[in-house]
């Protein structure tokens, strides 16, 4: 396994992998890495030749007011986690992605405003951003994301077929806790209270996939019943809930067909996000 920290070595390392022939996956990451990464990284071992896992700590999709520099980071962990399953970590500091003069950002109008875009305005510019420059330096064949943030997924794939990119992506399911709470760095931050009412998410993806399963398919009515749900959670405040087409993303208002169940919720003053896929006409 090799550290990469430049694109040009990048480039360079991975420009004689192609002229062999080789298949190249790739798994972009903020670090800190957790079993959700590394399914990925398992993943792109089974599909392909060369695995290549990228290290960043996206400066440009954090707010002002977010946690970026409170972000997890341990690259020795991390290294070590990588370890067997990758062939290139590519680790670049903040300056080879963003030169002082940087000036030119990725915008997937429309979706990148809605959700977890409205909380967080800019940070789907800059996921997209950071993405598009990444696949552009490694050029893989495919490129593995989670399930667990399906907006970012959708923004992904959106800008993918827009700008005409050859890659393929593919989106890998939720990893969990054995008590259901989806698995993310920003679990760190959780007391040990919140850590026990952060699972609160998953009951209720769990609570709407039963309503649903016994013939509820009223959106308002499911945002209610949720509302209730959490409500009964201390620590839980609702940032929002969203039933959206698991295509196009836009909002649905009964489940007549396959929807995707959106959830944003702070615990304490952690946002976790989460979400379920809500089939149609399938009664339990
Ligand atoms: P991050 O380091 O949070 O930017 O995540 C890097 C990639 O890992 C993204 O594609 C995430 O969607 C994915 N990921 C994060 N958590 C999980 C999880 N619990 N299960 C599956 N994939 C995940």
């Amino acid at each position: 396994m090799k550290l990469v920290t430049t694109i040009a070595v990048l480039r360079q390392e991975l420009g004689r992998c192609r002229k062999k022939g080789r298949r190249i996956g790739f798994v972009p990451t903020m670090g800190f890495l957790h079993e959700g990464h590394l399914s990925l990284v398992r993943q792109a071992h089974k599909d392909n030749d060369v695995v290549v896992v990228s290290i960043f700590v996206n400066p440009i999709q954090f707010g002002p007011k977010e946690d970026f520099k409170m972000y997890p980071r341990d690259l020795k962990r991390d290294t070590g986690l990588l370890r067997g399953c990758a062939d290139f970590v590519f680790v670049p500091p903040a300056r080879e992605l963003y030169p002082d003069d940087f000036c030119t950002f990725v915008e997937v109008r429309g979706l990148s405003g809605e959700y977890c875009g409205r909380t967080r305005p800019g940070h789907f510019t800059g996921v997209a951003t950071v993405v598009a420059k990444l696949l552009n330096s490694v050029a893989p064949d495919t490129a593995y994301f989670g399930q667990k943030d399906a907006q970012q997924a959708a923004v992904i794939r959106k800008m993918v077929g827009d700008l005409n990119i050859p890659v393929n992506i593919k989106v890998m399911p939720t990893v969990r806790e054995p008590d259901g709470l989806a698995m993310s760095s920003r679990n760190t931050y959780l007391s040990p209270k919140e850590r026990q009412e952060a699972v609160v998410l998953f009951q209720a993806l769990k609570s709407a996939e039963h309503a649903v399963g016994t013939g509820l398919c009223d959106t308002q009515k499911i945002r209610g019943m949720l509302e209730d749900f959490i409500a009964h959670t201390p620590s839980a405040r609702i940032d929002y809930i969203e039933l959206v087409d698991r295509k196009t993303f836009e909002r649905v208002k009964t489940i007549d067909r396959d929807a995707l169940l959106l959830l944003a919720v702070y615990i304490g003053k952690t946002r976790l996000i989460d979400n379920t896929l809500l089939r149609a006409g399938r009664r339990q």
